[in-house]
């Protein structure tokens, strides 16, 4: 376990990180706030019809695919596996948990499929931690129209954001921590203590993990951002405006948005 956290570590030092260091321990710092994950209550909602409905006044054409994808069966909603894309098969599987949180996973994971069938992508490879960014924005347009009748739905959303986000950027400071050790010393003595360290950070899977990471609370402040700033947002500008906003100065700004209390200002 420890070799393979070596070669892991030392692999990512050389990953250029999609924010700058210093907005990274940032982030970390405002979201170390203590919060606990909620649960959605179950009014039996009819989600995907409510999902589908949105999508039809949103935007026509996604509402066709959408259909298209159920048809073909390359959209699959069940309860049975964990919501991903197989690749090879291209297949996209929402997995619902019979709760009315089951709304915004099938918004979220349909905005997924948009952005990966539409030729060119909305977010290019080449920008892929925009992925998660399009997603929430598409529930930030969902919360738009339907934020007044199911806010309860939204405040536990905007709660569980912030719990994950939270976890996220904890991981980042594991990762960022190790990799700072690493690089002072060109080793990593490692021991017993690590290990529950190692294990949070290799339960992620992910190659790219800090940008994986980051994807998420850039996600959710650049959404923000979106929604009331950019209306009208065609496909081919999407990752143009996400990239050419300054998140720090926003964020410093409407923290209390997403949930949090700007430390920063008070300090
Ligand atoms: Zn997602």
């Amino acid at each position: 376990m420890y070799e393979e956290f070596k070669t892991f570590i030392s692999q990512l030092v050389n990953i250029n990180i999609c924010l700058k260091k210093d907005f990274v321990l940032e982030l970390i710092d405002e979201f170390d706030v203590p919060i606990k994950k909620l649960n959605y209550p179950n009014n039996s909602l009819d989600n995907l019809s409510i999902s589908l409905n949105f999508y039809k006044n949103f935007n026509l054409d996604y509402y066709n695919i959408i259909n298209q994808g159920i048809k073909n069966k390359d959209i699959i909603i069940s309860d049975e596996f964990n919501s991903h894309v197989n690749t090879k098969t291209g297949k996209t599987y929402i997995k619902l948990n019979d709760n009315d949180g089951d709304l915004i996973t099938i918004i979220h994971e349909l905005a997924h499929y948009i952005d990966r069938i539409l030729n060119p992508h909305i977010v290019p490879d080449k920008y892929w931690f925009l992925g998660e960014t399009f997603a929430f924005y598409i529930e930030r347009e969902l919360e738009k129209k339907l934020g007044q009748k199911y806010s309860y739905l939204f405040n536990i959303r905007k709660n569980n954001r912030l719990y994950m986000e939270k976890n996220l950027l904890q991981i980042v400071k594991l990762v960022l921590y190790y990799e700072n050790k690493y690089l002072k010393t060109g080793k990593l003595r490692l021991t017993e203590k690590d290990s529950i360290n190692i294990k949070r950070i290799m339960n992620v899977g992910e190659d790219n993990l800090i940008n994986f990471c980051l994807s998420y609370p850039i996600a959710n402040i650049t959404s923000l951002y979106l929604i009331n700033f950019c209306p009208n947002i065609t496909e081919e500008e999407f990752c143009e405006l996400c990239l050419a906003y300054d998140i720090k100065n926003f964020f410093r700004d409407n923290c209390h948005l997403i949930g949090l209390d700007n430390k920063t200002k008070i300090k």
